[in-house]
């Protein structure tokens, strides 16, 4: 197989786009999608502060690097979770991704701040994912408030993507489908987020992290039961491998003919938490109660 642009020997097929790319006009095809997407939905500029949401996981990773070689002004945020065997590992990713390409990095830790993840899961007795998730969130909007940030940015992939939107649509979830699109608007005194990486597959993400090298963690958190999503990825991707471009289609059509009609319900007006500021509906955030605040 030869590639599309320059005819040299193809590493890898990308079916949903009719093509195959060498190893150097893949990655500029990454770049292109990835500036497409930040472009079509006015994401971000290069003169904005960006605070991303880096797991040690693959998606956001690959995000880090490439805006760090796009020129982008960012900085990764990484949650020490506090979960044994898994948290450490993942750090010393982050850690060593941050030293290798001198690319700026904040860690907030549950275990200095009282609530690491076992322990919050055992003293509420409820799904770690729910918790983990919110407590997840706490940080990510206080750091980038504090911080100065201009938004947030996740390593959503389209596979994240679709697979949420078809669950959302099989199960008729209007309110989440209200919240599915690649900007969420600032509100409530959260950060604006984006997710720039919603046109480009896993697989393709994939490639891209091989061939530059990137060092991530490939062991799972030990709460997770398997990701929630990954029966409709399946599905989806054998649809997509027998009509390529399903996907894309699938997701941007959404953006383009449904989303637009669905009107934002109005919510519960929201409070300032007494202790810390974060929006909530009570008087004290969750977070805060957590640390023992009434
Ligand atoms: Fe948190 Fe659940 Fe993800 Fe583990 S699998 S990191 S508990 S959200
Ligand atoms: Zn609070």
């Amino acid at each position: 197989m030869k590639c599309r642009r320059c005819k040299k020997e193809a590493e890898v097929e990308l079916r949903s786009h009719n093509a195959a790319f060498c190893r150097d006009c893949f990655l500029l095809f990454f770049y292109n999608q990835l500036n497409k997407a930040i472009k079509q939905f006015r994401m971000f500029t290069k003169k904005q502060r960006i605070l991303l949401a880096v797991s040690g996981g693959k998606d956001s990773m690959s995000l880090w690097l490439a805006l760090v070689e796009l020129g982008y002004d960012v900085t990764a945020l990484f949650v020490d979770l506090g979960i044994s065997g898994f948290s450490e590992l993942a750090r010393k990713k982050v850690v060593a991704f941050s030293e290798r390409f001198n690319a700026p990095l904040r860690v907030v830790d549950l275990k200095e701040e009282g609530i690491p993840i076992p322990e919050v899961v055992k003293k509420l007795k409820r799904p770690a994912c729910a918790v983990c998730g919110r407590i997840k969130r706490y940080y990510f909007n206080m750091e980038g408030l504090r911080g100065g940030f201009d938004v947030l940015a996740t390593g959503h992939n389209l596979d994240d993507e679709t697979s949420r939107l078809f669950s959302n649509v099989l199960h008729w979830k209007m309110e989440y489908l209200e919240d599915q699109a690649p900007v969420l608007p600032d509100e409530d005194g959260l950060l604006r987020k984006v997710k720039p990486f919603f046109r480009l597959t896993e697989f393709e993400i994939a490639a891209y992290a091989f061939f530059k090298g990137i060092d991530y963690l490939t062991s799972g958190c030990p709460f997770s039961k398997g990701a929630t999503f990954s029966s409709y990825k399946r599905h989806l991707n054998r649809i997509e491998y027998e009509s390529p471009a399903t996907k894309i289609d699938f997701y941007q059509g959404f953006l383009k003919n449904l989303r637009p009609l669905l009107k934002k319900k109005a919510k519960e007006e929201l409070h300032h938490c007494r202790v810390c500021g974060y929006p909530t509906f009570g008087d004290v955030c969750f977070v805060c109660r957590l640390k023992g605040f009434e």
